[in-house]
């Protein structure tokens, strides 16, 4: 991984927002920037002084002290004695007169708190909100190989599992040989915990595996991802059991629309807005507008939920209520167009309370001149 050049771009971002010195605080950020993978550590930043390069050094404490030095590259590492927050802060007090970045995403009121009162007046603290993940929205290469491979094992998985579902089983027995298998073949983890929602809780748009047994007939919606090398893989597919009705087969007709619909609409320079727009248009159309209850989509990587993210676009009333807000410190940097290298999902659906729902998600990687599609499952109705 290219961690001198994601410092670089950090570095450029530190001085937009007019900051000689951040504290990185959120994990997944900080295994971006240097690549530790631990659970504890803070990393410090300071690229004041006219440097060419910025400075860092990554705070964490003895029980990662094998960890660290294996792990962490272009950064110091410090075993911090004290709080390895204050060991950061203080060690950045060398930008004292300064402004000092912190993550206002990822801090709670406490720490903020106890910031306040190590450095007793003598820098200010400027909140930041989303620059390392601004960052992190464009993929390198070998991020893209990663997820790629998540992804791979993912949907081999998907079609292992699929033949062995009949009706009876719960759903979260499903859920355990779909884990077990992704454990198996080497995955470090799931992405989040498997949804797997039959019959009428398929109209459930978030519903983990339950106890409850898959009817004889009715939808099942399998939402599931795979962590390998840090990245992780997002799906969801929806198979019919018994034969589908009249209206069951119009509803997955229009969703799988609406997803071709929102791919056909990935390009470079495209507003997220329009990608969600494309996609739920159709299924407004289909009279199934009012149950599409959620966004398009959103990006994937270190973590499961990255920018950019694909809903609606707001109202001129939403606008200007957005630009008020943006007179307070914490300046949004959200990235609102797409650009090469960002891997997002499209994932529209339809659910009917009582009755049953339909998603259908795939992973696709934006490209100098269109998008590809790297999800392989098939994404006709099966039906069991
Ligand atoms: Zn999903
Ligand atoms: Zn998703």
């Amino acid at each position: 991984m290219d961690y001198l050049g994601r410092q670089l771009r950090l570095m450029q971002s530190m001085q937009q927002q007019r900051v000689s010195a951040m504290l990185v605080t959120h994990m997944p950020n900080i295994r971006y920037l240097c690549g530790f993978t631990g659970s504890a550590g803070v990393l410090a930043v300071f690229c004041g002084n006219n440097r060419r390069k910025p400075l860092l050094a990554f705070f964490t404490d003895g029980r990662y002290t094998i960890q660290a030095k294996e792990e962490v590259s272009g950064a110091r590492i410090v075993i911090a004695k004290q709080a390895a927050m204050a060991g950061a802060t203080e060690w950045l007090s060398r930008a004292a007169g300064q402004a000092m970045g912190i993550e206002a995403d990822h801090m709670t009121i406490a720490q903020r708190a106890a910031l306040s009162k190590a450095v007793a007046g003598k820098f200010r603290f400027k909140e930041l909100s989303q620059v390392v993940e601004r960052l992190r929205a464009i993929k390198e290469l070998e991020e893209i190989h990663s997820i790629q491979a998540a992804v791979r094992l993912a949907s081999g998985v998907f079609d292992a599992v699929v033949q062995d579902i009949r009706p009876g089983m719960p759903e979260s027995g499903i859920a355990a040989e779909i884990e077990y298998m992704c454990r198996r073949l080497g995955a470090e983890g799931m992405s989040f915990d498997t949804l797997v929602a039959a019959g009428a809780r398929s109209a459930l748009p978030h519903g983990v595996a339950s106890q409850n047994p898959v009817p004889a007939n009715g939808f099942v919606i399998l939402d599931f991802g795979v962590i390998l090398a840090g990245y992780c893989s997002d799906m969801t597919r929806t198979v019919h059991m018994g034969r589908p009705d009249k209206n069951a087969v119009k509803m997955y007709e229009a969703v799988l629309e609406s997803q071709l619909a929102g791919i056909d609409s990935v390009k470079p320079g495209v507003e997220t807005s329009k990608v969600d727009s494309a996609a739920r248009k159709i299924l407004v159309k289909a009279g199934l507008g009012r149950y599409f209850t959620h966004s398009t989509g959103h990006g994937v990587g270190l973590e499961i939920h990255e920018l950019p993210s694909l809903r609606k676009g707001s109202s001129p009333a939403q606008r200007k209520q957005k630009r008020t807000l943006g007179r307070s410190s914490v300046k949004s940097t959200v990235p609102d167009v797409l650009e090469p290298g960002m891997i997002i999902t499209i994932e529209p659906g339809a659910y009917v309370p009582g009755c049953g729902g339909v998603r259908i998600e795939d992973m696709v990687l934006v490209t100098d001149t269109g998008c590809e599609v790297l999800t392989p499952t098939r994404k006709d109705l099966i039906v069991i």
